[in-house]
């Protein structure tokens, strides 16, 4: 890339803004409408072949579905379009000119005020929402993906570009692979694995926010490997314990986004940045924000009052939650579990009525007492096909639940406290049942022969 250099015959190349993992951003000027531009070149998808060019006709498609987001706190995508010939080939993409700063060099300049980061926290949780809601996960949320205008404005860049310009990540091989994109810094364990999904975004916010507040990453590590494992396995230390004074509501909302379990997190974006405004409106204690000498003067206003969200696409209303930030609000998740847990006791309880009416039926007796009953009563040599037919039935639904547990349990979907007690429960249903459907087919064997 070189100044004056036209790509698509109509964006000049002013100077060079930066450059990232995936190419150039260049100033430019859009010859047509005589307005200037960012353009960002993803020379990574440069090359020869056919795999090169399925990689650009894969990102040229991907960005087309993010250039369909507008929201004030989102660059806009003006336009796509490939440049260069042979080897050189790249695909680029134009967004509007942001006069501001990247949040990557203000933390550079020390730590940035718990005000400022509560507002702008809200202001990119508004931009995640607006996303989250059409669909479009961003991957890649780290400080040079934020710019801080001169009125205080924030603007989120490269939504769904890192997934877009990953050169691996055709269909199969994703799914094979499940390749990894994003910034290991702030990788949610999720993404990690390879399995991102919208509440990822909120953990790298939360690694974001920690670090706008005390100055430090909640992890610390040498390499990509090192900082992935620490997401995956060791548990993030509160920002109050690594910069003194701040609030504990601070730590509660940090540490929430920290979860290793996206169902802990916020349960979305809009939540997240209600927390935030309810923060921003937290009196100071006494004594300043970061430890001395390390604030940062900046001559704007950015600490004017927060503007309300823009409401997303859904047009949600804001709901209300409780006035606190470490409140589990009831999600999704939390309903899908509880849902479960219920029929699993349903079933068990079918299966031992099931036992003991079978054992009226038979007219073996009267059994005193659960335990008693759950251990003994169950069908005797007499009974019919269709008795022993509909208890199989019903312990095979015990089952079934029993796989479900375990499954959910090992993926992390299901609140484990909520859950292990009926796990017992379940395992000594079906095995009393197994134990007495053998005894019985031997003694009616026996009564046979
Ligand atoms: P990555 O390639 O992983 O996104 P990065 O975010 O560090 O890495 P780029 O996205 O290439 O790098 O951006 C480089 C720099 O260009 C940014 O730090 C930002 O300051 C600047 N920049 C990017 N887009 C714009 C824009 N629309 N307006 C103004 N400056 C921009
Ligand atoms: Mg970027």
């Amino acid at each position: 890339m070189m100044r004056d250099q036209l790509l698509g015959g109509r964006y000049r190349l002013v100077r060079r803004l930066g450059e990232g993992g995936m190419g150039q951003v260049w100033e430019a000027l859009d010859e047509t409408l005589g307005r200037n531009v960012a353009v960002k070149v993803i020379s990574l998808l440069a090359g020869d072949g056919s795999r090169a060019d399925e990689a650009r006709a894969r990102f040229l498609r991907e960005a087309r579905i993010t250039a369909q987001l507008q929201h004030p706190n989102i660059v806009t995508i003006h336009d796509l379009g490939e440049t260069g010939a042979g080897s050189e080939r790249a695909p680029f993409l134009v967004m509007e000119l942001v006069r501001g700063e990247g949040l990557d060099a203000m933390l550079r300049r020390g730590v940035v005020t718990r005000a400022d980061a509560a507002r702008w926290g809200a202001l990119i949780s508004d931009a995640l929402a607006e996303a989250h809601a059409a669909g479009i996960t961003h991957r890649d949320i780290k400080p040079s993906n934020i710019l801080i205008t001169p009125s205080g404005a924030v603007k989120v860049l490269d939504f769904g570009i890192a997934k877009a310009a990953d050169p691996y990540a055709t269909a199969d091989r994703l799914t094979q692979t499940g390749f990894i994109v994003g910034t290991a810094p702030y990788m949610a364990p999720e993404q990690a694995r390879g399995f991102p999904e919208p509440r990822s975004d909120l953990y790298a916010l939360g690694c974001l926010l920690f670090e706008m507040i005390t100055g430090r990453l909640p992890f610390q590590a040498p390499d990509m490997v090192g900082y992935l494992s620490a997401h995956l396995t060791q548990e993030p230390p509160t920002p109050s314990s690594v910069s003194a004074g701040v609030p504990s509501a601070w730590d509660d909302l940090v540490l929430r986004l920290l979860e290793k379990n996206p169902d802990q997190r916020y349960s979305s974006a809009t939540d997240l940045s209600q927390a935030l405004r309810r923060l921003d409106g937290t009196p100071e204690p006494a004594g300043g924000l970061a430890p001395p000498g390390e604030q940062v003067p900046r001559p704007q206003a950015p600490t004017a009052p927060l503007p309300p969200p823009v409401p997303t696409r859904k047009a949600a209303g804001p709901r209300p939650r409780p006035d606190t930030t470490s409140t589990h609000t009831l999600d999704r998740y939390d309903v899908a579990a509880w849902l479960i847990i219920l029929s699993q006791l349903v079933l068990s309880v079918c299966l031992s009525a099931f036992l003991l009416v079978s054992a009226f039926t038979v007219g073996a007796g009267l059994y005193s007492g659960l335990v008693t009953w759950i251990y003994t009563a169950v069908l005797k040599p007499r009974s019919t096909g269709l008795t022993r037919g509909t208890g199989r039935v019903a312990a095979a639904a015990v089952a079934v639940q029993i796989g479900v547990l375990v499954h959910q349990t090992s993926t992390s979907r299901l609140a484990l406290s909520g859950a292990w007690p009926f796990f017992p429960v379940l395992v000594l249903t079906i095995a009393a049942y197994c134990y007495r459907d053998i005894k019985t087919r031997r003694a009616a064997r026996s009564i046979s022969t």
